[in-house]
Formats: C-alpha cells, sequence, structure tokens
C-alpha cells in the first residue's frame, strides 16, 4: 500500500465526483455555457439538456410521472440536502396551513432540526419521535404525535451516523391517515438502497449531488405531483416558477449523470459495500476488545459502520488514524470545543465511556479490501495507545 495514499472512509461527510460525471460536465462550463432560459438555441439547447438529467433522477427515484412534454416534472433541483429540507418543510406548512405542530424525529440532519428549531420561535409546536439503544424510531410515540394538528412529518429515509434505516414508507401513510404531509430527508439513501416513490406514498424527498459522487452544491427535492408547493427561493420562472435562480447547470447535469450510473450500479455496488463493511466489522471484533458497533444492524446501509471504542476519545483515534492518511470521522458535534457526543448517539443513551469514543466509518465503491485491511491492522496499536493513557481504562470494571 503506497504510503502517501489517503484512505477515504468519511463519504456520509462526502463523496469523491466520479470520473464519468466529471467527464459530463465539463461541455457545460466552457462551451455550451448558454443560459437555459435564452430564446437562442445555444441557451435553449441547455435546457433540453437539464430535462434530461431530471429525467434521470426521477429513474433512479422510481417518480415515473412525465408532464405533457415529458418532462420529469416532480423533481425540482435545489442547490443542497439541507435547502430541500427546508423547501419541504416549508411548502408543507402552506399547504397544511392552519395546522401548527410538526413531528419529526431526534436524529435528524440539522437540516431539518435546525430548521425545525427556528419555525419554533414562529408559534409551530414541534415533536421529536424518540430512537431506542440500536438507533431504531419509536413507532407507538409517532402513532400518538402525528394528530389533526399536524401539518408536517419529516423523517430521514436513513440516518447519516449510524446508518440505521427509518420506515418511511410507513410513517408516509401514517401522516396521511391524520392529513398531513410527508418529507423524508433521503440524502443517504440515494445511491445506496432501491428507491421507489412510485409505490409509496411519499409527498416530498430531498437528495444532495456530493454524497452520491456528484458535486457538491447542487441537490433535488422530489415534490409528489398534485401537492401544494411554495418556493423558497423567489425569482424568475425556472424550475417551472417553484425555485428561482439560473439553474446551475454543470452541477445539475453532474448529478444526472450520478444518478444514472448509480441506478445501473446499485445492486452490485450495494453488496459489494457491505462485504467491506463486514470485512471491517469483523476484523476489528477479533482484534480489539471493549468495542460495540452502533446502530439497526439487521436495518442499515451498506456502507456505514459506526463504532465505539470504549474508554477513549473518538477525536484522538481519529488524529492517530489521520496520521495514518485514514480519513473518518467521529460522532461528536465540536461545539465550543466541548467534547460531547453527538445528538445522534446521546438519543440513544450509549454508556458515556461509549459513546465519546465512537468513530463512523463510511465506505464508498472506490474502497478497496485491501484498504480495509491496512485499517484493521493499524486501529489494534492506536486504540492500545489511547487506552494505555487512559483514566477510564484503569478504572474500568472497578
Ligand atoms: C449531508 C446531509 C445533508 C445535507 O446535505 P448538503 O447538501 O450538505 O446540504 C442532509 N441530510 C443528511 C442525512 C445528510 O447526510
Amino acid at each position: 500500500m503506497n504510503k502517501n495514499q489517503v484512505i477515504y472512509l468519511d463519504n456520509n461527510a462526502t463523496t469523491a465526483v466520479d470520473a464519468e460525471v466529471f467527464e459530463a460536465m465539463r461541455p457545460f462550463f466552457c462551451e455550451r455555457y448558454g443560459n437555459p432560459s435564452s430564446i437562442h438555441r445555444f441557451g435553449g439547447s441547455v435546457a433540453a439538456e437539464i430535462e434530461d438529467a431530471r429525467r434521470k433522477v426521477a429513474d433512479l427515484l422510481g417518480s415515473g410521472f412525465r408532464d405533457s412534454e415529458g418532462n420529469a416534472a416532480e423533481i425540482v433541483f435545489t442547490s443542497c440536502g439541507s435547502e430541500g429540507d427546508n423547501a419541504a418543510i416549508n411548502a408543507a406548512l402552506t399547504a397544511r396551513s392552519g395546522r401548527n405542530k410538526i413531528v419529526t424525529s431526534i436524529v435528524e440532519h440539522p437540516g431539518v432540526l435546525a430548521y425545525c428549531k427556528e419555525l419554533s420561535h414562529h408559534g409551530f409546536e414541534i415533536e421529536y419521535i424518540p430512537v431506542d439503544e440500536r438507533g431504531r424510531l419509536d413507532l407507538a410515540y409517532a402513532e400518538r404525535a402525528i394528530d389533526d394538528s399536524t401539518a408536517v412529518v419529516s423523517v430521514m429515509w436513513a440516518n447519516n451516523e449510524t446508518g440505521t434505516i427509518f420506515p418511511v414508507e410507513t410513517m408516509a401513510k401514517m401522516a396521511h391517515a391524520k392529513g398531513a404531509l410527508f418529507h423524508t430527508d433521503a440524502v443517504q439513501a440515494v445511491g445506496k438502497l432501491p428507491i421507489n416513490l412510485n409505490a409509496s406514498e411519499i409527498d416530498f424527498l430531498t437528495l444532495s449531488g456530493h454524497k452520491l459522487h456528484a458535486p457538491k452544491g447542487v441537490g433535488a427535492l422530489y415534490v409528489r405531483r398534485g401537492t401544494r408547493f411554495k418556493p423558497l427561493i423567489f425569482g424568475g420562472h425556472q424550475e417551472k416558477g417553484r425555485r428561482g435562480g439560473t439553474e446551475n447547470v454543470t452541477s445539475v447535469i453532474g448529478l444526472g449523470k450520478a444518478c444514472e450510473l448509480a441506478q445501473r450500479n446499485l445492486a452490485i455496488e450495494s453488496v459489494q459495500l457491505s462485504r467491506l463493511r463486514d470485512r471491517l466489522e469483523a476484523g476489528v471484533r477479533e482484534r480489539i476488545t471493549h468495542i460495540r458497533i452502533n446502530g439497526d444492524l439487521a436495518n442499515r446501509l451498506p456502507n456505514t459502520s459506526s463504532i465505539s471504542f470504549e474508554y477513549i476519545e473518538g477525536e484522538s483515534i481519529l488524529m492517530l488514524l489521520d496520521m495514518l492518511n485514514i480519513c473518518a470521522s467521529s460522532g461528536s458535534a465540536c461545539t465550543t470545543g466541548s467534547l460531547e457526543p453527538s445528538h445522534v448517539l446521546r438519543a440513544m443513551n450509549l454508556p458515556y465511556t461509549a459513546a465519546h469514543g465512537t468513530v463512523r466509518f463510511s465506505l464508498s465503491k472506490y474502497n478497496t479490501a485491501d484498504e480495509i485491511d491496512f485499517v484493521v491492522e493499524s486501529l489494534p496499536a492506536v486504540i492500545e495507545r489511547l487506552r494505555s493513557i487512559s483514566p477510564y481504562w484503569e478504572e474500568r470494571d472497578k
């Protein structure tokens, strides 16, 4: 293994742009730079390419609806996953005006949680569905929380920290039974899990390009046909009036290509990814004691492994891994310099000594068995070194 090569196991944070995606984007920078809204063919021909990308996104999501022009009109391009989350909730609140409750989960991404917190300062009531120690939603709680005053239920398809998959199709039905709309942040699910929106009752779905080998700064929002939609960004008539602003053409083309590739390779890639992940986890279990693997092990993303190395700090593990050119991430949000475990790990009520020592490894199609083996062989020395200077390790079992 080349010593200078980075082993990138932080793909839930962002992914490399696929070389094929990059090639598809290339002509739209310096050659085909026209504005899709222009009357001339130089710009207008770009609009046709955007519609082609839109159909590719729709195909990956199983959104079969085509309007009279053959366009996949349920897809709105956005600037990122966070915008999609905000826009969906904003639109739902307008479509269900008169209702003032939002039901979401305690383990959502900040794209949903921070917006809900903002809305709580504007008269909306937010109810958070809790999770158990495996990160699974309390569905009985959800059933009670969703009522006639609920405008929208927003629950992620899969959690970015543990990979736990949530029963969003069931929850969409639960929401509809009470007249509420349903949104899912599927940023971690799209490209990793099969999705068929035609067969579901989901009203809004958010995805983000940079989590599936498209560039950063582009995303899409699925809006089920017939759902009233109020834009978050007012401007020109782009996106059928649903999102103002000249299209991010290059990135939209890239997102279309990434969705096409994901659809073609999803089944094979998810098997490869889960094999690599299992190889990592088996290797760690074999070599290191006092670990826990977090999340719903029977029902999680193929690429995500959240491992708690008890009695040490996740940040210290990451720093030592970084010196070996291994990129992973911790379950901590280092706000104000304190090493508090993330809201997701806290919600799962992991023991203090485990939550603090959590590392998330998130794989992509570019990882190899050699890389995983290198990580598995490197980890024991890292963990041993940190435990040898940890007061918690000294005190364990006493
Ligand atoms: C990364 C991520 C987002 C945010 O996407 P951006 O494009 O970075 O705004 C939202 N939700 C989940 C689950 C994510 O993992």
